[in-house]
């Protein structure tokens, strides 16, 4: 970089910052600054293009084009040469501007035939603004110096565009984040929710993208890069060993944050007139526009922690930490590109809904939404550029759709959707206390799912039996460190106290697969789901369980005690398990503390072997719980985690349905009682032809209990088991249509 080059875009920015430092009405500003630029340039026309909408543009302010046609000339993007930069948001840069191609002459702005022309895309990290021109007649080709310039001011505009410095003053400068926007993700918990936006991460605004003193810059960007070093170093010191993702990002971290290149070039950037902050965006820019292009997953997740790494860079810079002053709304809508269980249980139920741009349906932090029962989108790509705090949001977690500032036709279909979901509650709620009968007499056991403390209050809410599924993981997962066996056993202890003596069947630890615990060695599995998850670790490494079967008899301390083993795939797995539970009893009884006054040790039926286990299996464990979501992707080699495969195989598929009745056959004969808790106990359709199969309970998401139950007392079970029959016989691959019909003729 040449000498002139920063003492002249320095020049360019001071006297913009003086223009926009003086009181001037937006439109007046833009106007200055057109004129400034082509004064300083010496170039007849500067123009300022700004998005209108997705697809227009619209001149705003123009030195050497007709005044008249400011606000009136508009083009789309891909039209003309500023329509050109606007879509690839590259530079165009020539001497003969109607040699190019896609040139477009515009008589109405009274343009002349202009034969140099320079576009430079005005973006806000990564994000597309609008276009600055600046055009002459004689034949001159714009210097990489003047380019450098041109963006500079580019970036300076978009920042002021970004913070308002504009509104008022014609559609195109108002329509940044205020105009409705349609995130399609997936669902990861359905509901339906209305509130506003509350950034997890919420944006740092910069409002001084030009400075005049860069020795001071460089100092204070200096500073502040030492103090991310540091932070980083503390970061790594402090992390999980075992966390093999969380230590590739701290490593990644720390890379950027030494990295020469990445200072170097912010620097340069301070020479030519930018503030530390305003450089440091402009890196980010770069990032982000790297990041569209890029890919490969593991370069693009490399990418993000650059690109967090400079939020927090930009945090210490202008001292604005998570912490913005910012109060959290009354009906706060969570938005984020990802968050940790630990984080989201933080704000617990608090949260009206979930949106994140990352995430998926598996992860943590959407079982830790679905205990708490919030509605959850994940997938909202760039959600978190386009939601400010405090935007009216409304999630849509039954189709995985966020409507961002949404119109008045969005809002009242909407509410009409939450309002019908709230009578429908209603209706569930008078049969709260009525048994889940059917018409021809049939009483299914409704049990609920749980994972958290927080779910026990819908025990009673739900009116659910019991709880059919208490999943210990959870406090494996949410934090960083094993959790000790009086946390444990007080926990257990308060859960069975608010269950107040309704059963709740505590399934032992279940890692593994997708379920890795930040403080345990991951392990480098070509197939985790078929690897060494759930009992097989219990078994193999019994310390844990251990000390949790320990921890559940002190928690149950006299009362009764019922306890369940994930993944039993065989016999003796079972066997084992239930020696580690007896030697845990001996020990109890030695140390003299009350034992359970009674206790059932039971098993998860998730894999097909179990259905076919030896007959002294069924008679000899206590009871079985078939994990539907496990069974089904085994039964269908169809991973449950997978979008691609996990909704190819219908439940309700005869030969899925034959094989849970061969269960159920096996269980009466033995009279082992038997449960279903995958997620399908929850659908009614699914729920009411698993009961027709002979499953008499049945485990669910509390929220799930009234529909589920709704249908039940007002269907004939003998009648849908009769049309299921008939379809297996006639030879469908599903029941599904058949059961639908039945249920469309019965009304
Ligand atoms: C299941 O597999 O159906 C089950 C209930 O367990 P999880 O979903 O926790 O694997
Ligand atoms: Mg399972």
């Amino acid at each position: 970089m040449s000498e002139r080059t920063e003492s002249e875009s320095r020049k360019l920015l001071g006297r913009l910052r003086d223009a926009l430092a003086e009181e001037a009405a937006g439109q007046e500003r833009l106007d200055r600054i057109t004129r400034l630029i082509a004064t300083s340039m010496g170039t007849e026309v500067c123009s300022i293009y700004l998005f209108r909408d997705s697809e227009t543009l619209e001149l705003c302010a123009t030195e050497g084009l007709r005044a008249d046609a400011v606000h009136k000339t508009r083009m789309r993007v891909g039209e003309g040469l500023v329509g050109r930069v606007a879509r690839s948001s590259r530079v165009i840069n020539t001497d003969n501007a109607p040699a190019e191609k896609g040139f477009r002459f515009m008589p109405e702005t009274g343009e002349e035939i202009y034969s140099s022309f320079c576009g430079i895309p005005i973006q806000r990290l990564g994000d597309n603004l609008g276009v600055l021109v600046v055009q002459s007649k004689d034949s001159r080709s714009y210097s990489a110096d003047e380019v450098y310039a041109l963006e500079v001011v580019a970036m300076v505009l978009a920042e002021m565009t970004e913070l308002g410095a504009f509104v008022g003053e014609g559609a195109a400068m108002t329509a940044r984040h205020q105009q409705p926007e349609i995130f399609r993700g997936t669902s990861g918990q359905e509901g339906a929710a209305e509130g506003r936006v509350w950034l997890h991460e919420p944006r740092v605004v910069v409002t001084n993208p030009v400075a005049d003193d860069p020795e001071k810059e460089t100092l204070r960007l200096g500073e502040a890069i030492e103090e991310l070093r540091v932070g980083v170093d503390k970061m790594l010191a402090t992390a999980a060993r075992g966390d093999r993702e969380q230590l590739d990002v701290l490593e990644a971290y720390r890379m950027f944050a030494n990295s020469k290149g990445w200072m170097k070039r912010m620097e340069q950037d301070i020479a030519r007139g930018l503030s530390a902050e305003a450089a440091v965006e402009k890196e980010q820019s770069a990032a982000r526009k790297r990041m569209e292009q890029v890919t490969d997953a593991y370069l693009r997740e490399r990418l993000h922690d650059l690109d967090d790494l400079s939020n927090r860079l930009l945090r210490i810079l202008t001292g604005q930490g998570s912490e913005t002053g910012a109060e959290l709304p009354a009906d706060p809508i969570l938005v984020a590109r990802n968050i940790g269980p630990g984080e989201l249980l933080e704000y617990g139920r608090n949260l009206r809904g979930i949106v994140l741009e990352e995430g998926s349906v598996g992860s943590h932090a959407a079982i830790v939404a679905r205990a708490l029962a919030i509605p959850l989108v994940v997938h909202a790509e760039r959600i978190t550029t386009e939601a400010l705090n405090g935007d009216h949001i409304m999630v849509d977690g039954d189709q995985g759709i966020a409507h961002l500032r949404p119109d008045d036709t969005v809002v009242a279909a909407f509410r009409d959707k939450i309002a019908m979901a709230a009578q429908a509650q209603e209706r569930y709620a008078s049969i709260r206390d009525k048994p889940a009968t059917t018409l021809d007499g049939v009483t299914i056991g409704l049990h609920m799912n749980a994972g958290l403390m927080a779910d026990l209050p819908s025990l009673a809410g739900s009116g659910a039996e019991g709880v059919g599924l208490f999943r210990t993981e959870l406090q494996f997962l949410v934090q960083n460190k094993m959790p000790k066996r009086t946390e444990l056993a007080a926990l257990y202890s308060r859960v069975m106290d608010a269950a107040q003596g309704k059963r709740v069947v505590f399934r032992t630890l279940d890692i593994g697969s997708d379920k890795v615990l930040p403080y345990m060695a991951p392990q480098d599995e070509p197939n985790p789901a078929l690897g060494w998850r759930a009992v097989r670790v219990a078994l193999d490494k019994p310390g844990v369980m251990r000390m949790q079967l320990q921890a559940l008899l002190r928690a149950a301390h006299g009362r009764p005690l019922t306890v369940m083993f994930p993944f039993i795939a065989q016999y003796d797995e079972y066997t084992a398990s239930c020696a580690e539970m007896d030697k845990a009893l001996e020990r109890e009884r030695i140390l003299g503390h009350p034992l359970p006054a009674s206790l059932e040790v039971g098993a998860m039926l998730e894999t097909p072997s179990l259905g076919f286990a030896p007959q002294k299996f069924f008679e000899e464990v206590d009871f079985l719980s078939i994990g539907g979501n496990d069974l089904k992707q085994f039964f269908f080699a169809a991973d449950r985690e997978n979008e691609r495969v996990r909704r190819r195989y219908d439940t309700l598929n005869v030969s899925f349905l034959t094989f849970l009745e061969g269960i159920v056959n096996r269980c009466i004969s033995t009279n082992t009682p038997l449960s279903f808790c995958g997620e399908d106990a929850g659908r009614p359709i699914e729920a009411l032809c698993l009961a027709a199969m002979g499953l008499r309970n049945l485990s669910m998401r509390p929220a799930s209990i009234g529909p589920v139950k709704s249908l039940f007392r007002r269907v004939n079970l003998g009648e849908v088991r009769d049309v299921i029959i008939a379809s297996r016989e006639r030879g469908d691959q599903s029941v599904r249509p058949a059961v639908m019909e039945y249920l469309r003729n019965a009304g």
